[in-house]
């Protein structure tokens, strides 16, 4: 029985009730955690309030808070393989995606604790006789919604930047995989200078998570998830004012030409569709290729989509669990929609039987065509590993079906013509682009989030501190000498 940790200390939900996390593999309970609520969320944004407004954190000097940073990532590292199978277990992605992302977790408090000096202000020339000049302030008191698909990753990139600024968190993971966060909070525990300055309130979306974004405490949101949630979420946060970072997910294509390296096309599109079982807001879903190398290319594909091992996250196959019944339901009632508006299914399609673990929701690997570019299954995150494939004749087609949608998170170019990359790179409406490359290794140095309906904001890179600071200018007059 796992407790919530506010103000530094271990407690129960003031309700005193619990719920379950179930490992998506074999649907077993792995672990009991509070159900917080509203009251819940008022102690811990209390706290988090009460240190941000204290001496003792208002005169901590910035290098101590990046040590304090420095010394979470090593810890983060040392206790590596117990965090991956924590995360492994309640997400169901293979264990090796799962140490990767305890890696990230790792990179995202060192790249920030490096940031906490360096926070530079600018002085701007005004007139002789006045100096002025900006500071860079924290927000406050930042609230974390966390989504279910990257739990410790997402909760690292967003609680690394925003104390390494001087801020104060409470953060509210996803009912599905709360175990990670508490984790991370272990960790915090130990590191006398950041108690107090995250607070980890576990519990469902629509109780915990609702009253938070709705508290008048709170000094920015950020969120990660559904569209639908996100609105939501807006709307909270419009009625107290405060800014969000909304990072919404995306509907991402490769674009893929003739003249582009095969293999490393097939190798990058298939990870990026299939990656914690294509439950990855970056993921590649959509397949862009001229019409010249459709064929070859859905070839390959097809190869490497049987050479594909299904199965739990621990033993570390190549696709795992679906995180529920209720997103597999999602998956596999777009899957069919299509089908019944005439899309082909290549391979796959349906559920994977994995012996032994017939109570685990697993997705085969789907690659789906003729499809018409209007149609659901093209325009809607799935949140699964199916791709979709549409064929071009021109650049300036490829560019219309990139920028279709109403996401705009990633695009991948595949081509080995660099005035063509970059000729695309320049029309895409998505907030990266990767030129024979999908990623860049998870990319905490990148500046990541969306055109249109896939986000406000960037995380990650030195751009995240913008959303988690905000600027003052000081004027100051010289008096002439008398
Ligand atoms: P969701 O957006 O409802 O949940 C994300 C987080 O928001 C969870 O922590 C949840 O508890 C919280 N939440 C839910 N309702 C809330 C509210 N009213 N106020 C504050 N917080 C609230 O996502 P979902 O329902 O779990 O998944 C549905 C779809 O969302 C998926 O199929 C996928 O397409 C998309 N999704 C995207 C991402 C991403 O990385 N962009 C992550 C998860 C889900």
């Amino acid at each position: 029985m796992e407790r919530m940790y506010i103000n530094g200390e271990w407690v129960k939900s003031v309700s005193g009730e619990y719920f379950s996390s179930y490992n998506p593999a074999n649907q077993e309970e792995i672990g009991r955690v509070p159900r917080g609520s509203k009251e819940d969320v008022d102690l811990a944004v209390k706290a988090a309030k009460t240190l941000f407004e204290s001496s003792e954190w208002q005169l901590l000097k910035p290098s101590v808070r990046g040590n304090a940073l420095f010394e979470v990532a090593r810890k983060v590292r040392e206790r590596s393989e117990e965090i991956a199978l924590v995360e492994t277990l309640d997400t169901g992605k293979p264990l090796s995606q799962a140490r990767s992302d305890v890696e990230s977790s790792a990179r995202y408090f060192e790249y920030y604790a490096g940031m906490a000096d360096k926070m530079f202000g600018e002085t701007i020339p005004v007139a002789p006789n006045v100096i002025d000049y900006t500071v860079r302030e924290p927000m406050g008191v930042c609230a974390q919604i966390i989504p279910w698909n990257y739990p410790l990753q997402i909760t690292s990139r967003g609680v690394a930047a925003a104390i390494a600024v001087g801020n104060t968190v409470v953060v509210k993971p996803a009912e599905d995989t709360p175990l990670s966060a508490l984790k991370l909070a272990k960790i915090f525990f130990e590191i006398d200078v950041l108690k107090g300055a995250l607070q980890v309130v576990t519990g469902y979306g629509t109780e915990a998570g609702a009253a938070l974004v709705d508290h008048q405490d709170v000094n920015h949101i950020t969120f990660t998830g559904s569209v639908h949630t996100g609105t939501n979420v807006m709307i909270s946060a419009a009625k107290n004012i405060v800014p969000v970072t909304l990072e919404l997910g995306g509907k991402s294509p490769h674009i893929v030409f003739p003249d582009c390296d095969l293999e490393e096309t097939v190798t990058w599109v298939t990870r990026s569709f299939i990656q914690n079982a294509g439950q990855t807001c970056s993921a590649g879903s959509r397949l862009l290729v001229h019409s010249k190398m459709k064929d070859e290319l859905i070839k390959k594909l097809i190869e490497k989509m049987q050479m594909i091992t299904i199965g739990p996250g621990v033993s570390d196959c190549d696709l795992g669990p679906i995180i529920s019944k209720r997103q597999f339901d999602r998956i596999q009632a777009m899957v069919e929609r299509a089908k019944e508006e005439g899309a082909r299914v290549i391979i796959g399609g349906k559920e994977a039987k994995v012996e032994g673990l017939e109570v685990g929701y697993y997705f085969e690997p789907t690659i789906i065509e003729n499809v018409s570019p209007a149609s659901e299954i093209a325009q809607e995150e799935v949140f699964g590993p199916v791709l979709t494939v549409f064929e071009f004749e021109t650049e300036e087609e490829a560019i219309q079906l990139a920028n279709g949608t109403a996401y705009g998170l990633v695009t991948g170019i595949w081509t080995n013509d660099i005035s063509r990359a970059h000729r695309i790179a320049g029309k895409v409406k998505s907030g990266q682009v990767f030129i024979n490359d999908y990623g860049a290794a998870g990319g905490v140095e990148l500046p990541f989030g969306g055109y249109k309906k896939s986000g406000i904001g960037r995380e990650k890179g030195v751009e995240a501190l913008q959303n988690y600071t905000q600027l003052k200018n000081i004027a100051i007059k010289i008096k002439s000498a008398k």
